[in-house]
């Protein structure tokens, strides 16, 4: 053996390496959770006018976390009539005062980011390396971004006179609750509304420890509400006197809320579901594609509107690409959200997971061959092994219908044109990944593809500076740069 050869001398007889790793939790102890949280409202916490509490529970243990206050129609108002007061003095404030604001709440949200993201994978059940390094990040930068914006509006929309619209309300999901609650808070503040939001009732907590950083940042009491609960809740302050209101969550209640602002002159943006095709065709890098592919349906256990859920793969390649997929898939390592080695942790609410195997069991029904890994999940909480689904065809329910879950439905093409084609039917038209190596054939889909993101040759990536929104039934409006901030503007000749 020469100097230079680093090949490991292995005795015949030795036992197979173990290259699993040793658990390495994140302590939980970083974040102090209160037995029960009040509503936020007009700077503080105060006790539900409808005395209704319900309780947050942590998915990966079943175990409950804190009571929650439920707002009624009641306290929705107040919240509205809060927010409604300190909409002259914050919109008048001077635009570069406001930005301290926000650029004071960036850093506090860095300083506190590992208790947060803590917080978010306890409550939520996301992997603690997802919460610490993607949702925590993102979440300071939206407000940092936003910060630079608030007194640059003129330029931004020269000769429009830009102004606020007034009170904001935002009614946000439970698959990126502090992240979802970053990109409407930061736009709206910034170009000088005031809100009234509404969390998910699966996953408040970040947004009431937010709104206690929002207090010691000093934001004038008002200009930020939250009114926690559950559904009712969410439709009673739709239905309140704010000037608009941000939704992101179901296509079915993104069209019930259309329906019930039709006439109101209340200004709408829907951000709703997706099926994103994820194409790689046969001469892309193929390890590279995989981990695409990995990435874009299993980051946040599938709980990703823009999750690349259907993988379209050339036909001349599928069979070697399917083989790296499954034994890509049996290495997913599945199990405690706080561990820092997870991949994919637990599905957010027993309602979605009863959703998500109602249509795993459609897939099997209708001739779809299943693959899952063979790992072995915890006794408690909610979980769902990653699986792959081949031999699927266009009608399905699972090509056509967003599982919101760890499942991918695999399908085949032959040209670009019919890519094409099968990447645009579905009724969504949210994010679609391309893999090859030929630029032209890039732009080439990206032209064609009706998809409101597209990805070159990675997935799931995202900018506060990128704008980011839907075509047909994934919604309207733009969130995140430039064209985001029109969601909050009322501006002349527009
Ligand atoms: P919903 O659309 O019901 O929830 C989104 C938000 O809207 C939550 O805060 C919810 O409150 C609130 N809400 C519910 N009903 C109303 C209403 N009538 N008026 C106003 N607000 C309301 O999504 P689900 O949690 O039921 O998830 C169901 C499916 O929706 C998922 O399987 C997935 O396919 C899709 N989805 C898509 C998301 C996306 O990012 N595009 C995000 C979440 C879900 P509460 O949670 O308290 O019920």
């Amino acid at each position: 053996m020469t100097d230079t050869d680093h090949t490991p001398v292995l005795h015949p007889a030795s036992p197979p390496l173990d290259w699993t790793y040793a658990t390495s939790r994140e302590a939980s102890d970083l974040v102090s959770v209160q037995d029960r949280y009040g509503l936020f409202i007009d700077g503080d916490f105060h006790r539900p006018a409808s005395k209704r509490y319900l309780t947050s529970i942590n998915p990966a243990t079943e175990e409950p976390l804190a009571e929650v206050a439920e707002a009624g129609p009641r306290d929705v108002e107040r919240a509205v009539t809060s927010a409604r007061k300190a909409f002259p003095m914050w919109s008048r404030l001077p635009a570069a005062e406001r930005a301290k604001y926000l650029f004071r709440i960036a850093r506090m949200v860095q300083e506190r980011s590992r208790e947060l993201a803590v917080l978010e994978t306890l409550d939520g059940g996301k992997p603690i390396k997802e919460s610490r390094d993607v949702d925590l990040p993102l979440v300071a930068a939206h407000f940092f971004y936003h910060a630079g914006w608030a007194d640059k509006l003129e330029y931004a929309f020269p000769g429009l006179k830009p102004e606020p619209l007034g009170v904001a309300g935002q009614v946000i999901p439970w698959n990126f609750p502090l992240l979802m609650l970053a990109w409407k808070v930061a736009p709206a503040l910034a170009t000088g509304n005031t809100v009234v939001l509404k969390p998910a009732e699966t996953t408040p907590l970040t947004a009431l420890h937010f709104a206690q950083i929002t207090a010691e940042a000093g934001l004038p009491p008002g200009v930020f509400n939250v009114v926690t609960g559950a559904g009712a809740t969410g439709a009673a302050l739709v239905s309140s006197g704010v000037d608009k209101i941000a939704f992101t969550g179901s296509t079915e209640v993104g069209k019930e809320i259309r329906r019930r602002l039709a006439g109101t002159g209340k200004r709408l943006s829907l951000e709703l579901g997706g099926k994103g095709a994820h194409i790689v065709f046969a001469d892309a890098p193929l390890d590279q594609a995989i981990e695409g592919t990995i990435n874009g349906i299993f980051f946040n256990q599938g709980h990703v509107c823009c999750a690349g859920s259907r993988l379209l793969v050339q036909e001349s390649i599928a069979e070697v690409f399917l083989d790296k997929l499954r034994s890509r898939l049996e290495i997913l390592r599945v199990g405690d959200p706080l561990d820092k080695n997870t991949d994919v942790g637990a599905i957010n609410s027993a309602s979605q997971l009863e959703r998500i195997e109602a249509l795993v069991e459609t897939g099997r029904q209708e001739g779809a061959e299943i693959f899952q890994p063979s790992c072995a999940l915890p006794e408690r909480g909610y979980w769902f092994r990653p699986t792959v689904f081949t031999g699927v065809s266009q009608s399905h329910r699972i090509a056509q219908e967003e599982i919101f879950g760890p499942v991918l439905s695999v399908l085949t093409f032959r040209t670009p044109d019919e890519a094409v084609e099968k990447a645009n039917n579905t009724p969504y038209g949210l994010a679609a990944g391309v893999w090859t190596t030929k630029g032209s054939r890039i732009l080439w889909m990206a032209d064609r593809l009706r998809s409101g993101v597209v990805w070159a040759n990675t997935y799931n990536k995202f900018d506060p500076a990128s704008p980011f929104g839907g075509y047909k039934e994934s919604g309207f409006g733009r969130e995140g740069g430039r064209h985001g901030l029109l969601a909050y503007l009322k501006a002349e000749g527009m």
